[in-house]
């Protein structure tokens, strides 16, 4: 199968970068914010068949209920303590942050980090990450040479840790605890902003 295609889609009220890994007719969602019919329409004729989030912040969750009820088969995947906030108006943040209450109703398959999966033909590691939120996860696949970070770290910043669960010193430690093992030509993919490289980061990242 060729190589999977990364797209990103800047979504919702806060423009979370929304990443579509598409391999073949299957495709994984990462972080639908928001503007879920745009979403599917980028999916074009892939299927989607896993949708994962990085960590329980609204800005990130928005659509998940719409893209799950558009593909009912597709597992929804992330760490147990954001499962219970996603389905938690109140936990999310959604009313602070859009004026609106919003709770994922789809059951969640936990990961805690460390896992190894194969979605969409592809195989995906997870990393558990906390310190911006204490449900933070990223995710690698070694196919693709790709890291997707979530809210841990951004080209040239980290995450801001001054949110319930958040931790400064922990959320440094773990990242550099995760880029030491991954190969530094690894594309990183923010949860906002810029693309990056392990490398890059790792030579001029001031906050590492
Ligand atoms: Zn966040
Ligand atoms: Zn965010």
């Amino acid at each position: 199968m060729s190589a999977p295609q990364i797209i990103v889609l800047p979504t919702g009220v806060l423009s979370v970068n929304t990443y579509l890994v598409v391999h073949g007719n299957e495709a994984i969602v990462i972080d639908p914010g928001g503007d879920a019919p745009e979403i599917i329409r980028q999916l074009g004729d892939a299927k989607m068949v896993a949708l994962l989030l990085t960590h329980s912040h609204y800005d990130h969750l928005g659509a998940v209920n719409e893209i799950s009820a558009a593909f009912p088969a597709a597992d929804y995947y992330c760490h147990p303590r954001c499962a219970a906030r996603a389905a938690s108006a109140a936990a999310n943040f959604s009313a602070e942050i859009c004026g609106e209450k919003y709770a994922v109703a789809a059951p969640s398959k936990p990961l805690n980090g460390g896992e190894t999966l194969k979605l969409a033909g592809l195989k995906m590691q997870t990393f558990f990450v906390p310190g911006h939120t204490d449900d933070s996860l990223c995710f690698y696949f070694p196919d693709a040479a790709a890291l997707f970070s979530g809210d841990t770290v951004f080209a040239g910043s980290v995450g801001r840790s001054d949110l319930p669960g958040g931790n400064g010193g922990q959320l440094i430690r773990e990242i550099k605890k995760m880029l030491a093992v991954l190969p530094t030509e690894t594309a990183v993919y923010p949860g906002h902003g810029e693309a990056t490289t392990v490398a890059v980061e790792l030579q001029s990242n001031p906050f590492l």
